[in-house]
């Protein structure tokens, strides 16, 4: 049996949660938060970077922080989590989805301006498999209306577009440490606040609307209630058990491209023979290896393939069902222009078992069971 995945341990995460129990300070903020915060800030230079409850939680914030209100609308892909369109939904806003471009999966750039209105108040882009949207494009488009940028870099961490890290180029970022994720602690994310106008208030927001950090560092000398916000700090536990994989970081991003590097090796015949595509990475990105997919012919040969692989052992998976036409999509949102890839492709993307520590005998058995596939069929692209 080769599962889909199997979240990361590098070694040192049980002793730095045990030296976090030994430090007697268990609640959000302490040591280790502060050593994840500061790892980000200082190895990809964002301006501040806090660490949350999940990418979702960062989310929230981030429509929070951007005061999105009823009548607000978003821009985002609807080929993407429920997440990214939930936290603004939550504050009122529409949901207003762009096509996306096959070659990457990535919201088209060249139709955002298109749903651009003025009740548009920001761009939510989707670094969908570590791989980065045309940013220098959307940062011109938004500096131009007057609009915000929030990053869902979930899957992005670590990875690069014209040499910033994923996350940092945006008004806003946004990280998972999910246990699907490239770097996790079971649930966890983080708020990437690189418009220092921001940072204050993202402080206040994630500590339940209280100015409770200002009081630390004693700044003033009672904190109370100043603002809305909730409880988007993560444990000590979970800082802890990430702070032991972000020391760890070149190795796991070392070894999941060279699982990458295999499935590519491999696998790039059946596309130079017309019966699958891959996906393709733009000459100014650096990408992190968070996910490797192909594309088949369409939803037919998907759940055939998708049985083959289940019937040998292999966890292989789809995703997204597009939200522009789910149950809550229909209601909170809209489509801006034409459905003409999102739908499509969607329907014909398999993602392969990919995590660290994959041994290559298992890269190998899962190419040769689709190999063996389409020995037996000819359903080319
Ligand atoms: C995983 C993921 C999320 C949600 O992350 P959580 O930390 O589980 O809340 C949001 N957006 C994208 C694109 C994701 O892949």
């Amino acid at each position: 049996m080769i599962p889909f995945n199997i979240p990361a341990v590098t070694g040192k995460e049980h002793i730095y949660i045990a030296e976090a129990a030994k430090r007697g300070h268990l609640s959000g903020d302490g040591h280790f938060t502060k050593q994840c915060n500061q790892w980000f800030e200082e190895k990809f230079g964002s301006k501040k970077v806090l660490l949350t409850t999940s990418c979702t939680h960062a989310l929230e914030m981030a429509a929070i922080l951007l005061d999105l209100k009823e009548g607000d609308e978003v821009i985002l892909p609807s080929y993407t989590f429920v997440s990214t369109a939930n936290a603004f939904v939550l504050r009122g806003a529409k949901a207003v989805f762009v096509d996306i471009r096959p070659d990457t999966m990535n919201l088209d750039e060249n139709l955002i301006e298109a749903a651009i209105n003025e009740k548009t108040k920001a761009i939510v882009v989707v670094h969908y498999a570590g791989i980065s949207c045309e940013m220098d494009k959307i940062m011109a488009l938004a500096e131009k209306h007057n609009i915000k940028v929030v990053e869902d870099a979930a899957q992005g961490v670590m990875s690069l577009y014209n040499d910033k890290y994923l996350g940092t180029i945006g008004h806003l970022g946004c990280y998972s440490f999910h246990e699907t994720k490239n770097y996790n602690c079971g649930e966890g994310g983080a708020l990437l606040i690189n418009d220092p106008a921001l940072i204050e208030r993202a402080e206040i927001i994630r500590e339940k609307g209280t100015d409770r950090s200002k009081f630390f560092r004693g700044q003033v000398d009672k904190y109370s209630w100043v603002d809305i916000g909730s409880s988007y700090l993560p444990s000590e536990l979970n800082a802890a058990f990430l702070y032991a994989q972000l020391e760890e970081s070149d190795t796991i991003n070392n070894d999941r491209l060279k699982t990458w590097n295999l499935y590519y090796k491999h696998l790039k015949t059946l596309q130079e023979d017309g019966l699958i595509e891959l996906g393709s990475i733009p000459q100014n990105c650096t990408h992190n290896a968070h996910m490797f997919y192909i594309k088949v012919k369409d939803i037919a040969v998907r759940g055939k393939l998708l049985q083959h692989l289940k019937d040998n052992g292999i966890g292989a998976v789809f995703h997204y069902v597009p939200l522009h036409s789910s149950v809550a999509g229909l209601q909170y949102g809209k489509m801006s222009g034409e459905d003409q890839y999102t739908t499509k492709e969607s329907e014909r993307l398999i993602r392969l078992p990919l995590f660290f520590h994959m041994e290559e005998e298992k890269v190998l058995a899962v190419v040769e069971q689709i190999f063996a596939f389409y020995k037996n069929s000819t359903h080319t692209v």
